[in-house]
């Protein structure tokens, strides 16, 4: 703040100047007081001088004459006539006072002094002429004469120096008086000029700086009280009382800046205090003392502290040695509530030099981290963190993440590093087998059931293989329905045989899901560590290839890992590239087989089997190739164009012989299975009735309402449905109340064996007449010899296939096939 330095109209330059006009005042007062002593005087002067002079002049005479008569009568008394002559000397003086005298008479001076002064000194002449005369001593008259002459001297003398004093004095005491009386006047006269003139302008200025230094009290008090909004106005002038005024209003600035700060010191200290008091961290601030600063609620929370403990000032040795008895362990190591000393551990904090971290068990299961901050000013800030929720949290996160969710065993990731961490072991003898395990059968549960149903067998099936195994043993789901099992210690293939069977046959066992009865299956391949490989990749290589062959060899088995099954496998990829391209190079064709009617002994259809004419390879199996081509989805456009060709193909035929056309399960998933079937009747021209769709018992198994559906909209075009290889799959009887099928094939297993067992007639019989009864045709199929044929017809079935009557033939032979199975039926039946 700046105040101005006083100018030239300063607040003391006025009173100085006020001062200057008393003094001023004093100096006329003096002056006329010497004025008027100076007229005093001279009145004094004017009126009683001669009278005092004349006064004085007589008191000399009298003080003279008694000189001289003392120095007359030492004479006489020494009869010496020395004295006499200073005697004469004093006379001579004497003379010329009492002439000087005489000029005053004007002012009362006695006429008849000289007269008497010349009696003296004629006495005195006299005197000493006798003393002269008479060797010293004078005559008696002489003497007597003398003493008379200065009696009358001394009492001239007395009346004279009366006189004279008395006029005198009245004289001078009146002008003295009367001057006296003008001087009072005057100087009264001037103090009054003075007061009058200086009292109010010294009032004035009194009253003027009363009044500001009244304000400025005012304001100061009224700042005191903290009353900001108090109005300052200052002078403008340039005097003290202005500074003063000026640094009222500094001051009040000042003030209302601190109050300013104090209040938003106020409103952060609540901010803090909130801020501190919410955090989810407990907080303490030590000093360099080790003395509690601050901390906040949770902090008081977590330690489970008594109020005096969170008291600012409380040491930390005092904190510690309460927060002792609760805490288990710090950083691992469990802690002897007695063994730590409090103020050590205190001091070892308070020197840290570095953040530090550590780890808290309590007692009651919390676990708390802390960090510690030493501070640049010493002491040290700690924060608090419960991370019991977070570590538990962490804990199954990392559980989720090495599980697999749904059945609890280990996910693939897990699976694998377990298989990596065995893998490491091989070195030290530890050998072992894996099992890899898929289901057969599932994606059906799962397609007829529904998921939830898929879930609840998947969970099973994880129960029963962690049932199966022993306690080393590591399970895990590597994804959808394909397990794996690392069975610890499998020395050979027999070891690893004994678990894989037992595997199979717990996995294979129906399940109750949710009050459905469910039958799957298993296929497992197996690879030996180290035999096999020893790298946890190319032992699920091998694993991966065992359970394709397993697969390829008809599921429902095991099979181990051998390296000829590399050679396989890359001739199975060769396989797969080489359908691709059959498609596109018309390398697929249909070969036909006549299907009898037993009752007239005529053809009445033939079913479409599918080859492949490989340019190298000859003429490929259905087998061999079907079920890769509904593993790879290549079963769709192959199927399609199987539908398209029987049916151009039958619409040759004479007699209105059918054409049946095997379905896989996967052509239902592809939803136009429909409309490709209505397309080919169309774009052939065969009437709906002479396409016949042989389906499996599999995918009646998966009906969903998907499949029914797309089976009820085939009948709808007025197709006709077949159920294939009856008896080879779950041979339910109910299934052919499932759907309304126009047609039964029994498996030609049935007939292979119908000659030599009888239980074979009683089903193939049963079926027959079941079929019947609910207005299906039946289909015995593989029959080869005419004993076949005479019992097949014999269980009551309607319609016969099999080489008897002929193989599958290409398709420009199967009229002329039809033709002469026509006419070796009829032969046959005329022999007969
Ligand atoms: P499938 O539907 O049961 O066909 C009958 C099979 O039995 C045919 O084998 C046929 O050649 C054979 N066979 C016929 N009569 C006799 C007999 O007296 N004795 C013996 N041992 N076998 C006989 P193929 O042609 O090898 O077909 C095998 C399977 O391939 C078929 O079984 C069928 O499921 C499937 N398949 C054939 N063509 C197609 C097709 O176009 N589409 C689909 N999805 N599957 C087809
Ligand atoms: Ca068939
Ligand atoms: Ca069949």
């Amino acid at each position: 703040m700046h105040f101005p330095s006083p100018g030239l109209r300063s607040l003391t330059g006025r009173l100085y100047l006020n001062g200057a006009a008393l003094l001023f005042a004093i100096a006329i007062l003096a002056g006329s007081g010497l004025y008027l002593a100076q007229l005093a005087r001279d009145a004094t002067r004017l009126a009683g001088f001669p009278q005092l002079e004349v006064l004085a002049g007589l008191q000399e005479l009298k003080l003279a004459a008694g000189i001289h008569r003392e120095l007359i009568l030492t004479a006489i008394d020494s009869a010496d006539g020395g004295p006499g002559r200073a005697g004469e000397r004093v006379l001579l003086r004497m003379k010329g006072i009492a002439g000087a005298i005489s000029e005053h008479a004007a002012a009362g001076a006695p006429r008849n002094l000289s007269a008497s002064l010349s009696g003296v000194a004629d006495a005195t002449g006299t005197l000493l002429a006798s003393m002269r005369e008479h060797a010293g001593l004078p005559a008696a008259a002489a003497v007597a004469r003398y003493d008379a002459a200065t009696r009358e001297f001394q009492s001239a003398l007395d009346a004279a120096m009366s006189t004279v004093g008395r006029g005198a004095t009245t004289g001078a005491g009146e002008v003295l008086a009367e001057k006296v009386g003008k001087l009072g006047a005057g100087i009264s006269a001037v103090a009054l000029i003075a007061m009058l003139g200086l009292m109010p302008i010294g009032s004035l200025l009194v009253h003027g700086l009363t009044q500001r230094l009244r304000a400025v009290r005012g304001t100061i008090s009224r700042l005191a009280l903290r009353q900001q909004n108090t109005e300052v106005h200052p002078s403008g002038r340039s005097d003290e009382l202005a500074e003063l005024e000026r640094a009222v209003v500094a001051m009040k600035s000042n003030s209302s800046v601190l109050q300013r700060q104090k209040s938003r010191l106020e409103q952060l200290n609540l901010w803090l205090d909130v801020a501190l008091n919410n955090m989810t961290r407990g907080l303490s601030m030590f000093d360099a003392e080790q003395r509690l600063v601050v901390s906040n609620g949770t902090y008081q929370r977590m330690y489970e502290l008594p109020d005096a403990m969170v008291e600012p000032g409380t040491h930390f040795a005092d904190i510690i040695r309460y927060r002792q008895q609760m805490v288990e362990t710090l950083n691992g190591e469990q802690l002897d509530t007695n063994g730590r000393n409090p103020e050590e551990l205190a001091s070892r904090i308070a020197n840290l030099r570095t953040e530090s971290h550590s780890t808290f068990v309590l007692r009651r299961g919390s676990v708390l981290e802390v960090s510690i901050k030493p501070l640049p000013q010493g002491g040290w800030v700690a924060l608090h963190e419960d991370v019991t929720e977070r570590r538990r949290d962490a804990e199954q996160i990392s559980q989720l993440a090495r599980r697999d969710a749904l059945t609890g065993l280990a996910n693939r990731f897990s699976f694998r590093e377990a298989l990596d961490e065995k893998a490491v072991q091989l070195p030290a003898g530890r050998s072992f087998a894996l099992h890899c395990i898929d289901l057969d059968r599932f994606k059906e549960v799962n397609d007829t059931l529904g998921h939830p149903c898929g879930d609840e067998v998947l969970r099973a099936v994880a129960m029963r293989l962690d049932s199966a195994v022993r306690g080393g043993d590591i399970v895990g789901r590597l994804g959808g329905d394909e397990f794996a099992v690392i069975q610890v210690g499998a020395r050979s293939q027999s070891d690893a045989a004994a678990l894989g069977n037992r595997l199979l046959d717990r996995l294979s066992a129906p399940y109750v899901i949710q009050g459905h009865h469910v039958e799957i299956g298993a296929t497992i391949g197996i690879a030996l560590a180290p035999g096999d490989a020893d790298s946890p990749d190319s032992l699920l290589k091998c694993g991966d290839m065992a359970l394709y062959r397993a697969k390829a060899d008809g599921r429902g088995r095991l099979h181990f890992y051998d390296c000829a099954m590399e050679g396989e496998i890359r001739e199975r990829r060769n396989l797969e590239m080489a359908l691709q391209k059959a498609i596109e190079n018309n390398e697929l064709e249909l070969h036909y087989q006549p299907i009898m009617k037993l009752g007239t002994r005529e053809v009445s259809g033939c079913e479409a089997l599918i080859r492949w004419r490989h340019p190298e390879r000859g003429l490929v199996s259905p087998a061999q190739f079907i079920p890769l081509a509904e593993e790879t989805g290549l079963i769709i456009p192959i199927g399609k164009w199987a539908i398209e060709t029987a049916c151009r193909e039958a619409v040759r035929w004479p007699n209105n012989a059918t054409v049946a056309v095997n379905l896989s399960a996967a052509q239902f998933a592809s939803s136009d299975l429909v409309e490709v079937a209505r397309a080919a009747l169309q774009d052939s021209g065969l009437a709906a009735e002479r396409l016949e769709l042989e389906v499996t018992e599999s995918l009646i198994l998966e009906t969903s309402a998907r499949n029914q559906k797309t089976l009820h909209s085939l009948r709808d075009l007025g197709v006709r449905i077949a159920l294939d290889d009856f008896g080879t799959g779950y041979s339910s009887l109910s299934y052919l109340r499932s759907f309304p099928f126009d047609k039964i094939k029994i498996d030609q297993t049935f007939v292979r064996d119908i000659s030599e067992r009888k239980d074979c007639v009683a089903i193939v019989g049963a079926v027959a007449q079941l079929a019947a009864s609910l207005s299906m045709s039946t289909v015995a199929e593989g029959v080869e010899t005419g004993d076949h044929l005479t019992r097949v017809q014999a269980a009551g079935c309607t319609e016969a296939q099999g080489y008897l009557f002929s193989r599958p033939v290409p398709a420009q032979q199967i009229i002329e096939v039809m033709a002469r199975c026509n006419m070796d039926m009829r032969v046959e039946t005329r022999a007969a």
